[in-house]
């Protein structure tokens, strides 16, 4: 027989920490490398929690959009890997790099096979590979995630994408240098617009908790009525977001937070207890790696408070 499951007072919990984290110093620094993102209010900071009896918590400025970066970077590997399976793996590996997101070190040795689809060479190649399967790979894939979310209100950001592509001479690297090796197809160019685009995606908490419950919830369908990843590719998702979803802090997410999830630089963190609930975090100012600081707080916080962890 199953254990009883434990009743949380999510409500209570959310609104305890979220009070106590913001009377407390918010460190760090927003991200300024891509000039439009500098421009974003430090202050922001929401929460929402969807829990897969679709029961919602909201706290802060859960529904305000902001870009949501990295965090894309799930998206796009998932819809690859609904459309070519385990070929994916040919391209990209599955291994923590230990090294900042941004980095074009272990390349070189590795071939041009970037070490996994969440640094940014392993994104670029699941975006090269989306650009050559989508007819108008923009729009198919702003569709993709519409459907995903249940929502019609997704859209890229042109002006956050602009800013990016206009000093994204290090992605512009990485992406020429892959290609070097044989493992980008189409022009770096179109490779290019595409990542910048779908880091540009504009999404609230509330809207990222929707649209990762393909994640926490086996049942999940899109408006079309279809599932997005089988189980077994769902775990492997998860396991990928686990090991490698915090870049050179991915150790230090999973000791104080215990589940998986995924950071990106506009501040906002997403992490899924499979089979329970999403959980989204926003709060611009990152620390060191690149992560959230209150975000991450917020969540370590959260698991310890639920006394809930997949561990
Ligand atoms: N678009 C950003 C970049 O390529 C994404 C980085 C991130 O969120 N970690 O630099």
């Amino acid at each position: 027989m199953k254990p009883e499951e434990k009743i949380i007072d999510y409500k209570s919990i959310l609104d305890n920490i979220y009070s106590s984290i913001s009377q407390e110093e918010n460190k760090g620094a927003i991200a300024t490398y891509i000039p439009e993102l500098a421009k974003i209010e430090s202050a922001n900071f929401g929460v929402c929690l969807l829990t897969r009896k679709n029961e919602e918590f909201g706290v802060g400025n859960w529904q305000v959009k902001f870009s949501i970066q990295s965090i894309s970077k799930v998206l796009s590997l998932s819809l690859a890997y609904q459309i070519f399976g385990d070929k994916i793996w040919e391209r990209v590996d599955v291994e923590p790099s230990g090294t900042p997101f941004n980095s074009l070190v272990q390349l070189e040795s590795d071939h041009g096979i970037p070490r996994n689809p969440f640094m940014n060479s392993g994104a670029m190649v699941i975006c090269d590979m989306l650009v050559s399967y989508y007819k108008n790979p923009k729009e198919d894939f702003l569709s993709a995630i519409r459907e995903l979310c249940h929502s019609s209100e997704i859209n890229y950001s042109e002006t956050v994408a602009k800013s990016e592509a206009s000093v994204g001479y290090r992605n512009k690297a990485l992406c020429n240098f892959i290609k070097s090796f044989g493992n980008i197809e189409n022009e770096p160019e179109e490779v290019l617009d595409f990542y910048f685009h779908i880091c540009s995606i504009e999404m609230s908490c509330q809207e990222l908790s929707r649209v990762f419950m393909f994640l926490a919830n086996p049942n999940f369908t899109t408006t079309k009525g279809t599932k997005v990843l089988s189980l077994s590719q769902t775990k492997r998702v998860n396991a990928i977001m686990q090991t490698c979803g915090f870049y050179d802090e991915s150790g230090e997410f999973s000791f104080r937070v215990g589940l998986p999830g995924k950071s990106g630089v506009g501040g906002g963190i997403v992490a899924i207890y499979p089979e329970k609930y999403c959980i989204t975090a926003w709060s611009p100012k990152l620390n060191e790696k690149g992560n959230s600081y209150r975000g991450m707080k917020f969540l370590e916080e959260f698991t310890t408070k639920t006394e809930q962890s997949i561990f």
